[in-house]
């Protein structure tokens, strides 16, 4: 048996950066309306002073400020009617001192005004406004620029889009939208007792959870999935498939047979394939021990054996290559939270731990509850919330310490 050294989680992403750092880098412009989910890889500056006029924030009376010195609920000042504003429209008058307008929420306040008071304090009487309110200059008046000042960035490359993001696109009138370019991956799942998940497995077989489960993962994690297939543990068929897939793809994914097993071909698979082939044999993680990264310099490929277990396979795919494309597109790291552990976890030492946990609000804080279950259980990650990390030189974490999880994305 061969005696191969494994990496640690940093050595391994440190290896995968250097090949990937020579994959050029695309960007292209996609519609608005298809942006969502993806990476802006420009800085966006507003092209103008949003909003471009003084908007009113609630339905009420724009009026002078000074106007309304000394009025309050039991004491009304009385102001001259001087028309009302329309929606889209311009003000189209000014204000004179002693004067009011009516102006709707988002309508243009007239110019002379400086204040607007809601309708809730104010009582029309025939040509006269009451308003029973002392307003300060500037209230409920959204100024010019206040949401987005013509030339400021507004959002910078690397973030992802989301609502809020597309929001603010479509109120600057960028409807084209700079992004990274998606990766393109490929997914080969192998097993003999892998069937369809659409398929009753025989007794001794499995549904593929893999071949899904990794495409949807790798989906979220800004990789366009070319191509996903289910084999028999062939070698022969396995290292055509690999082949084949490194033509039009920059990473392949290779779903079991990463271990040491009879059935265990990926390492060989990868050998034979690829020139140089394998730099990683193995990862100071648990779980995901057993995987196998390669890379193919004529192609540029980086290939990739993940465990079958799918606990694993998911696992290493987020800490390797969910947090591959983050480095590539600048996009923040997500969040984590800190919390309680509820439990003494040992930890592995020598190996990274990732260990899947739930959480649950207690007294005002989050207590996190390690979901335990051996890796091949799927139910270890649909009952966690995220995981926490167990650095390789601890022997563990106590109950009571404080945690940071990471929260599934
Ligand atoms: P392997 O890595 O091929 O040795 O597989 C390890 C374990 O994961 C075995 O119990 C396999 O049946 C299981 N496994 C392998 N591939 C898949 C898959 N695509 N979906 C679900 N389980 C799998
Ligand atoms: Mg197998």
């Amino acid at each position: 048996m061969k005696l191969l050294t494994v990496d640690t989680i940093e050595e391994a992403r440190k290896k995968l950066l250097e090949q990937a750092k020579s994959w050029p880098h695309i960007t292209e412009t996609i519609p608005l309306g298809k942006s969502s989910g993806r990476i802006l890889a420009e800085d966006i500056a507003s092209p103008e002073d949003i909003p471009n006029f003084r908007r009113s924030a609630v339905d009420g009376y724009a009026v002078i400020a000074a106007d309304t010195a000394g009025a309050g609920e039991a004491i009304p000042v009385f102001l001259k009617f001087a028309g009302s504003v329309e929606m889209g429209k311009l003000a189209g008058f000014g204000l004179h001192p002693g004067e009011c307008a009516y102006v709707p929420t988002g309508g243009m306040i007239p110019d002379g005004a400086d204040a607007m008071v809601m309708v809730e304090y104010s009582e029309p009487f025939d040509r006269e406004i009451a308003i029973y309110e002392n307003a300060a200059v500037g209230n409920h008046v959204a100024r010019i620029g206040e949401d987005a000042q013509k030339g400021s960035i507004l959002l910078r490359r690397g973030t992802r889009i989301r609502s809020q993001e597309t929001g603010a696109l479509a109120a600057l009138g960028i409807v084209e939208v700079p992004v990274f370019s998606t990766l393109r991956l490929a997914i080969i799942s192998t097993g003999d007792e892998l069937v369809p998940p659409s398929v009753q497995p025989r007794l001794g077989e499995i549904r593929d959870i893999n071949t899904l489960a990794l495409a949807a993962l790798a989906g979220e994690s800004g990789y366009c999935i070319t191509g996903s297939q289910t084999l028999k543990d062939d070698e022969k068929l396995l290292e055509e498939a690999v082949r084949q897939a490194m033509q039009k793809n920059d990473v392949v994914i290779l779903s079991g047979g990463s271990s040491q097993g009879t059935k265990d071909m990926t390492e060989q698979v990868f050998s034979h394939a690829a020139l140089p082939g394998v730099f990683t044999h193995g990862l100071a993680i648990k779980p995901g021990k057993p995987t196998i990264l390669g890379y193919d310099e004529k192609t540029n490929t980086i290939l990739a054996g993940l465990p079958g277990h799918p606990v694993s396979a998911l696992v290493v795919f987020r800490v390797l290559f969910s947090w591959l494309t983050r480095q590539l597109t600048g996009e923040k790291e997500p969040f984590s939270i800190p919390a309680k552990l509820s439990c003494n976890i040992a930890g592995s030492p020598g190996r990274t731990t990732y260990q899947p946990v739930a959480l649950r609000h207690l007294d005002g804080e989050y207590l996190a509850e390690p979901v335990f279950g051996k890796s091949g259980m799927i139910s270890t990650l649909t009952g966690a919330d995220g995981y926490i990390v167990i650095d390789l030189n601890k022997e563990g974490v106590r109950e009571g310490e404080s945690v940071q999880v990471h929260l599934w994305i």
